[in-house]
């Protein structure tokens, strides 16, 4: 008989140094009868620190060594805690660190994207080696999976697109069978590999599409994110005061939230579980008894206002030189060169000449696009704004949220509210 699979994905936060990682053991031991598929990040900020040692190489700053051996050291600091001295996982780290030292010890790759993955993805390589030794040190026995061995990726460069007829072949011939050997198999997230068996990453963040991935292809009975927040809130925590938690949600709810800039799960994890109707399971690593929130295929019901902030958008204003619409063939041609550059639109809106939109801030793609529209558009833009959305909105909350800000545009449809704005510069006894 085929065997239930549970697919648990654990972000960077849950494996943030020694008392995270003995804390996810803790919440596996509950589980040592079932068998789990584990995805894992990279530790804490790792890949942070890891784009700096890119960026570093990349400039010639001549920090770049420099970098990645705080990177290192932090590793084998967390290691000591949890491993005695000769253990055999102080080599095997070593060895995954050295890949990306082979990189940093050449010129500079022209491929920036390229080189980005070769150095970033060692995050997970060594946190997963990390996990899955600690875990076998305990007498939790788990396999360690490389996922290069059966996510298949094209080759976008830091945004890889899977090849999903592949991906299935090759996960349904090796991962179920590990499962049988061992009740856990333990692999990174975020990572995939292209047909000439390069690492490609999936984007930031991408550990959740991941696991979502895995269970896809598994026919998961379930996903659960192990979060450091009890489930999917209201809004940001650290933004907003009583926030609450949702204790259901449907896919459609979940996926409009995500779309919108709901960062407590990545925007491509829904579609694989709502497609095969696998319940997502959002739950806390702090308090793993707590019922978190599920998302399934329910009804949608009342919910409780949303809301959700995106910072660090531009707003661009670009309109045709010789006074031709807005229309037809240049809405097209405008979208052709976003999609190009991979600019996402988060919000637009179109008068006779003009057309604005709301994107994120990331000026190398923008300077892109930029020279591209400059022979017809004239293009304007206005930095440091935020993306407001509200679903289930009521008028009174519209209204407070308004408050300190300039609004630049705003829509309203009958479930979503959505703002751009600024804050309101401060005054300053000078400026009157
Ligand atoms: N470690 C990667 C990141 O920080 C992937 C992930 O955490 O989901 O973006
Ligand atoms: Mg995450």
């Amino acid at each position: 008989m085929k065997n239930i699979i549970k697919v648990f994905k654990f972000g960077g936060a849950s494996v943030k140094d020694a008392d995270g990682i003995k804390n996810v053991a803790n919440i596996l031991s509950k589980f040592k009868d079932d068998h789990i598929l584990i995805v894992i990040s990279a530790m804490g900020k790792t890949t942070n620190a890891l784009e700096e040692v890119v960026n570093a190489h990349a400039k010639k700053t001549g920090t770049a060594h420099e970098l990645y051996e705080a990177v290192k050291q932090q590793h084998y600091a967390i290691m000591k805690n949890l491993f005695p001295e000769n253990h055999d996982i102080f080599p095997i780290v070593n060895d995954t660190f050295v890949e990306a030292e082979w990189v940093l010890d050449e010129e500079p790759f022209e491929d920036y994207d390229y080189m980005y993955d070769q150095i970033v993805t060692i995050g997970e390589l060594v946190s997963t080696k990390i996990v899955a030794g600690y875990l076998n040190f305990i007498g939790a026995t788990t396999i360690w999976l490389d996922s290069r061995d059966v996510i298949a990726s094209d080759n976008t460069y830091r945004e890889g697109r899977i090849i999903w007829d592949k991906t299935m072949h090759l996960i349904n011939s090796k991962v179920p069978k590990l499962l049988e050997q061992s009740n856990f198999v333990l692999t990174q997230g975020f990572i995939a590999s292209t047909s000439e068996n390069f690492t490609v990453s999936l984007g930031r963040e991408g550990s959740d599409y991941s696991a979502a991935i895995f269970s896809y292809c598994l026919d998961a009975e379930s996903m659960t994110i192990w979060k450091d927040v009890k489930g999917v809130l209201t809004a940001d925590p650290r933004m907003f005061e009583n926030v609450s938690k949702l204790d259901r949600l449907s896919y459609k709810e979940a996926i409009e939230m995500t779309y919108y800039g709901a960062t407590v799960i990545h925007p491509k994890t829904i579609k694989p579980l709502q497609n095969k109707g696998i319940p997502l399971y959002v739950k806390s690593f702090i308090e793993p008894e707590g019922d978190g929130t599920i998302i399934t295929n329910d009804v949608d019901t009342n919910y409780p206002p949303i809301i959700i902030i995106e910072k660090n958008q531009a707003l661009l204003y670009i309109s045709s030189k010789d006074f031709s619409f807005i229309a037809e063939h240049h809405l097209s041609h405008l979208f052709s060169l976003f999609d190009k550059y991979r600019i996402w639109i988060n919000m637009m809106r179109n008068t006779a000449i003009s057309f604005l939109v709301c994107v994120p801030n990331q000026p190398e793609r923008l300077k892109n696009l930029f020279k591209a529209l400059e022979a017809d558009f004239t293009v304007a833009k206005e930095e440091g704004c935020e993306l407001v959305t509200v679903r289930h909105y009521y008028p009174g909350l519209i209204e407070s949220l308004k408050t300190d800000k300039v609004v630049l545009i705003d829509e309203s449809g009958s479930k979503t509210f959505q703002m751009v704005t600024k804050n309101m510069p401060i005054m300053r006894r000078k400026d009157i």
